[in-house]
């Protein structure tokens, strides 16, 4: 070990409380193209473990980020402005630390109870500035032993059990049944975190002094599927301020939606049901109904057209229809023996619908083709019988004038 990495350096792997301290400037760097400094000891937690850095302040500058040095194990704080003088005052950002400790301690409980509950082991621990995670090696829990877990996780919180981080000697270690084991460690490298006798586990990060403080330890939800990793399941949960600031908004939520009822807040999933479920029944009426609607004016517009030879030419635009509801139209139209339908609406998308009865000859793609190039551009296709595109924006003139030209190419082709 190098003496940088000595921990006796690491001045919060025994006391997580400390957030203001005097030390020596050991070594100054550039680091990222900012001004860096090692410390004889430092306060400051660098990134890992799924832990995130402290923030807070060295003499007055701000502390951007803390890394561990890989070359030597060596903490660099990495400062937002150069700082002088030889002696440092380190800051510690306090609320964010213990926001830290109060999520990190809940995870190695969590874990613990993960174990004992549905045999889960974690496989891995994330910790970010919204979400708390941990990654089981477990393909589904039930709602039952994700319940039990989270009972457990809760009942050793209340206990208020002290939490205690040393390093014990190899022959004290060796009688430790710790919760995971790291490999390749040198012996008396390894530092323990002990919640009472209820979790062992091997850890650098900080943790609250007893349980009581990490508060509520409530699960979120969970995911099977994660970045194609099978067989893993993604809890995501929160501790203490997370948690009492989660129940705030999702109780807001529920408060405003019960007074939206007019109904209690356990009433609200009926209400929602029973608007879902209304919803349905108008949107199936409404369709019926708009259905019905274009029968009639379909029967309205085939009764004012023009008749050549027995064949009956649709032919109308409108200054702004919905496309969808054009294809159904022309669709009904065209239903009709010797009947063709050229339709159209202007607008921002200007968009044709060229259809026409079975059994006539001309394909409603060639028709299109000739249109949409009267239109000035735009695009489309579709089956010889019935052929629809547009999506440049033309007025009601443009559209009627691509109509025109359709039912010319249409005639001579007849
Ligand atoms: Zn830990």
């Amino acid at each position: 070990m190098t003496e940088s990495a000595a921990p006796e350096r690491r001045a919060y792997y025994f006391d997580s409380y400390t957030r203001m301290f005097t030390a020596r400037i050991v070594e100054r760097l550039t680091f990222d193209k900012r001004p860096a400094v090692v410390l004889d000891k430092t306060y400051f937690y660098p990134s890992s473990g799924g832990q995130p850095f402290d923030k807070g302040t060295i003499n007055g500058s701000q502390v951007v980020d803390v890394v561990v040095r890989p070359a030597d194990g060596a903490i660099v704080h990495v400062l937002a402005g150069e700082v002088s003088g030889e002696e440092a005052r380190g800051e510690v950002d306090w609320a964010r630390r213990f926001d830290h400790m109060q999520q990190h301690t809940g995870q190695h409980i969590l874990s613990q109870a993960f174990v004992r509950e549905a045999n889960a082991e974690t496989v891995s621990f994330h910790l970010g500035a919204d979400s708390v995670t941990i990654d089981l090696a477990a393909s589904s829990l039930s709602a039952e032993a994700l319940e039990r877990a989270e009972e457990l996780a809760n009942r050793v919180v209340m206990e208020n059990v002290p939490v205690k981080a040393w390093f014990p000697s190899e022959d004290e270690l060796a009688k430790i049944a710790l919760r995971k084991t790291p490999e390749g460690l040198e012996p008396g490298a390894l530092r323990v975190v002990a919640i009472g006798d209820f979790d062992f586990n091997a850890c650098g990060g900080t943790h609250v002094a007893c349980t009581g403080e990490i508060g509520t330890i409530k699960i979120i939800k969970t995911e099977t599927f994660r970045r194609n990793v099978s067989g893993q399941l993604r809890v995501e949960f929160r501790c203490g301020r997370r948690a009492l600031d989660d129940y705030r908004q999702k109780n807001a939520i529920v408060n405003q939606l019960a007074a939206d009822f007019t109904c209690g807040f356990w009433e609200v999933d009926q209400a929602v049901a029973r608007l879902r479920a209304e919803a349905q029944t108008n949107r199936r009426e409404l369709k019926t109904a708009r259905d019905q609607l274009l029968d009639y004016e379909a029967a309205s517009l085939a009764a004012s057209a023009s008749s050549l030879d027995g064949l009956r030419v649709i032919r109308k635009a409108w200054p702004e229809r919905d496309a969808a509801e054009l294809r159904a139209l022309a669709g009904k139209l065209a239903a009709q023996a010797n009947s063709v339908a050229l339709l159209g609406t202007a607008g921002e998308k200007a968009h044709l619908v060229l259809a026409r009865a079975e059994g006539l000859a001309p394909d409603m793609n060639v028709i299109l083709k000739s249109a949409l190039a009267a239109l000035g551009s735009g695009r489309g296709g579709g089956s010889p019988s019935l052929a629809q595109g547009g999506g440049a924006a033309a007025n009601l003139d443009q559209v009627e004038s691509a109509l025109s030209q359709a039912e010319k190419e249409l005639l001579s082709r007849l």
